[in-house]
């Protein structure tokens, strides 16, 4: 047997336990490692040697019924499948009495051997088409750009075959010291992308077909991109909605105004209502940012009562005439709650 020594699960190095998913990452990340074609030489025969291995130990421990019974049999689950198989047919041929005469133990190899001629599994190891892994970088974008889109050039790393070896990891004898003996080195790539309006921050973006190459004709993996959106000090994002705080003067709130007010694009002019209320909302329909859906969320705003600084004698008195007008106590709510709940 081409594998007796080691078995599957240190062939793909995942535990025992390993997940489908963790099996099928394992044997591209491998894949790609040891790949026939990434190599010259020397190093070539014996990546042949070990991609064969690995198709090998793949194709059994991603088929969940190959699995079990490796799990259950070991390296020679198949003949010990057959054995069973033969055996049970033996024994019903027999009759109950005679149950698997003539396998015993002993002969188990040899029989199986003849029969099934080794493992048999043919399948030439350059030429097969490995996909390439998907990649994911992290990228910073403003409101503003969340609000338009964006081009972005992204810087990206993948591995490439070593160009001072070839790949075979020996130069001249000695091992190459350009990629320390792997065959492979990091090669810098960039690229520009769109990255659409209306993202989500910490959500992924997909770029189809941007990730490392696939080999001899594998698909290339995907380029994910997980987005961050900076903190900005005047829009707050909400889902496609946006928030802004608003300074108005009290006279500006009990009289009603029109003011400018900042939005993602350029500022617009907006009506206060006379008599509007402190935290009451204005809202900008449409004025948030884009939908996946193709439509746009709100812009709210937030009024905020701000006083001036520093009163002149004639806003003084002002105020002094205001104070003697006929008010409600503003605090007669909270002073009768505040007993209500005082037990
Ligand atoms: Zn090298």
């Amino acid at each position: 047997m081409a594998t007796a020594q080691r078995g599957y699960y240190d062939i793909l190095g995942v535990q025992r336990d390993a997940s489908a998913d963790d099996i099928k990452k394992a044997f591209r990340r491998r894949a790609r490692e040891i790949h026939p074609d990434l190599h010259t030489g020397a190093k070539k025969t014996e990546m042949e040697k070990k991609f064969k291995e690995l198709n090998e130990a793949h194709e059994v421990l991603s088929d969940p019924d190959k699995r079990k019974k490796y799990d259950q049999y070991g390296q020679n689950w198949e003949q010990a499948e057959a054995y069973e198989k033969a055996r049970q047919q033996a024994g019903s041929q027999a009759g109950r009495g005679g149950a698997a005469g003539g396998f015993s133990g002993g002969d188990f190899g040899d029989i199986f051997e003849t029969f099934f001629g080794g493992r048999g599994r043919g399948g030439n190891a350059t030429g097969f088409a490995v996909d390439g892994e998907d990649l994911e970088t992290d990228v910073e974008l403003s409101i503003r750009e969340v609000a338009t889109g964006v081009s972005r050039r992204i810087d990206l790393t993948e591995r490439v075959t070593c160009k001072a070896c070839g790949g075979s990891a020996i130069v001249r004898g000695r091992p190459c010291v350009v990629c320390g003996g792997t065959g492979t080195q990091a090669e810098k790539r960039t690229i520009e992308v769109r990255i659409p309006a209306g993202v989500q921050h910490d959500t992924r973006v997909r770029i189809t077909g941007k990730g490392q190459p696939g080999v001899n004709g594998g698909r290339p993996g995907d380029l994910y991109l997980r987005v961050h959106i900076q903190a900005n000090g005047v829009f707050r994002q909400k889902g496609s909605d946006i928030h802004v705080t608003l300074p108005v003067w009290p006279w500006e709130a009990a009289l009603g105004a029109e003011v400018m007010a900042p939005t993602l694009a350029e500022p617009v002019k907006v009506k206060i209502p006379a008599g509007s209320k402190a935290d009451s909302k204005l809202r900008l329909k449409g004025k948030g940012l884009p939908t996946s859906a193709g439509e746009h969320g709100d812009l709210f705003l937030k009024l905020k009562i701000v006083m001036p600084t520093g009163l002149s004698d004639e806003e003084r008195a002002l105020y002094e005439q205001l104070s003697h007008g006929r008010h409600s106590d503003p605090r007669a709510e909270i002073l009768a709650a505040s007993r209500r709940h005082s037990s």
